[in-house]
């Protein structure tokens, strides 16, 4: 055990930083997005669509890029997911859409949908050209709280629909964890705010930002003031991991950390430690241990207290932590943080009896909580909706991770979001048939 921790910045050198820290999916060429496009089939009822939480017409969009009319496949997907940029980005497509597709079966490998997404969606998102027009206006206000994925999704099919919207969100900048907590090489170049722009950029939205419900705002407040109000505020706390040591200097929140690195504006600014030690199984999990190794840690152990089948991270993560140097330990429940002051160790509990890592840092990724909302009904600490996700609260409507129906992915909270702006219309405009 060593009590002075090794925690430093600057570990590598900027090249090295920068190559780290590289886009993880390079775009497709114009050749190489036409070879993959040539390999769809274009099936009927197409599986891939089937199996893309936002029913994206996945064979539409890529028809439409052989056809070289890139902005007709754009609009064939942000219709369905404004977000499909992003989403191009960051979807699990392994198992998602590109799981289902049929070139699994007769191939080893499955049509490349996310980066064709990504291929026909980028220009139209990086050049602001707005593709979506708003209705006449319907002289309804409607207040959405949080400015996520689940949120902006909402307020631009709102304004789409002819009504006024109010993003208020907590935080200093607008995007949610598309901006503080997706890995860093999943999204280069500030396309979190570069799509952010473009979402806003079709009019009607105003946004309020550093303005919290429950603390600069309330809900009856918001009910009083508004037609509608949705709830898209995603998950708080970080959960602790009830042990002895957690308090311990070098222990941190994942969250947190990640949420510095994607705002640091010089990544060998950043500390981190020799020896990090992440406790979790989920996507959280893998970011900070790859990320922590791509900063220059040179030992991470990702430990885990159940078995691989298990772990919230799909299998392209898992894999792609092992290739990034990250060990994975499986069936191991962390016991005691050791340590005076700062940490040193951690004790885990095992098959083969008690283990110690070392540890100049530990990172807790086992998951959030929502904090802090009163009104709807909740359960398991997440706020019950139907299957319009209205909450229990009349003109009270939430999506995305914040909602009990929630699995933690930016197209499921894309996908909410669009849902309750539809059901938001329908209420509007009279037409609620309850
Ligand atoms: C580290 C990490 C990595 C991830 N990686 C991926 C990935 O690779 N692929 C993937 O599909 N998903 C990933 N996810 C999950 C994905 O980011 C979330 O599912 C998605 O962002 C949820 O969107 P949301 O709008 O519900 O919430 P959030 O993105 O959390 O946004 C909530 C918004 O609400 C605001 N807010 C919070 N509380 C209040 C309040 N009281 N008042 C006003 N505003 C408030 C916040 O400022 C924020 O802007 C990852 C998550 C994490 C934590
Ligand atoms: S949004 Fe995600 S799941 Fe849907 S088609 Fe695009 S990459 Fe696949």
């Amino acid at each position: 055990m060593n009590d002075n921790p090794d925690i430093r910045s600057g570990r590598l050198a900027s090249a090295e930083l920068e190559a780290n820290f590289g886009d993880l999916h390079p775009p497709l060429s114009r050749s190489e997005a036409l070879i993959e496009a040539d390999r769809c089939y274009f099936c009927f009822d197409a599986p891939c669509t089937l199996a893309c939480p936002t029913g994206i017409d996945i064979p539409e969009f890529i028809q439409k890029i052989r056809s070289d009319n890139l902005q007709g496949s754009a609009r064939t997907i942000l219709g369905e997911n404004i977000m499909g940029g992003m989403c191009a980005r960051v979807c699990p497509t392994e198992v998602l859409c590109e799981e289902a597709c049929v070139r699994n079966t007769h191939e080893e490998k499955p049509v490349e949908i996310g980066l064709l997404q990504r291929y026909a969606t980028d220009p139209v998102v990086d050049a602001g050209t707005q593709l979506f027009a708003r209705a006449p206006a319907s002289g309804k206000k409607v207040a959405v709280v949080g400015g996520g994925p689940a949120g902006l999704s909402c307020a631009h099919r709102l304004a789409v629909l002819g009504h006024d919207v109010v993003v208020f969100n907590r935080d200093d900048k607008i995007g949610g964890l598309n901006e503080y907590g997706i890995a860093a090489y999943k999204t280069v170049n500030d396309f979190a705010q570069t799509e952010v722009e473009y979402i806003l950029g079709v009019g009607g939205i105003d946004v309020r930002t550093n303005c919290a419900l429950g603390r600069d705002v309330a809900l009856d407040e918001l009910c009083d003031g508004f037609d509608a109000v949705f709830l898209g505020i995603g998950l708080g706390r970080s959960n602790d991991l009830g042990i002895e040591g957690e308090d311990k200097d070098g222990v941190l929140n994942a969250i947190d950390y990640i949420a510095e690195l994607r705002q640091a504006e010089d990544l060998s600014t950043l500390p981190v430690g020799k020896t990090v030690v992440v406790i979790g199984g989920g996507m959280t999990a893998i970011d900070i241990a790859v990320q922590s190794r791509h900063l220059g840690a040179e030992q991470v152990h990702m430990v885990y207290r159940r078995g691989p089948a298990d772990m919230g991270a799909s299998d392209f993560e898992q894999a792609l932590a092992k290739t990034s140097g990250v060990t994975i330990h499986h069936r191991a429940p962390p016991k005691r943080i050791l340590g005076n002051g700062h940490v040193t160790g951690v004790e885990f509990e095992t098959d083969a009896g008690t283990v110690v890592l070392y540890a100049d840092m530990v990172f807790k990724a086992i998951g959030q909580q929502l904090s802090g909302i009163e009104g709807p009904v909740t359960r398991n600490g997440r706020i019950v909706i139907d299957g319009w996700h209205r909450t229990s609260m009349e003109k009270v409507w939430a999506g995305g991770d914040c909602v009990a129906e929630g699995d933690d992915l930016t197209v499921t909270a894309v996908q909410h979001g669009k849902v309750a702006a539809i059901d938001i219309d329908r209420f509007l405009r009279g037409q609620d048939d309850g």
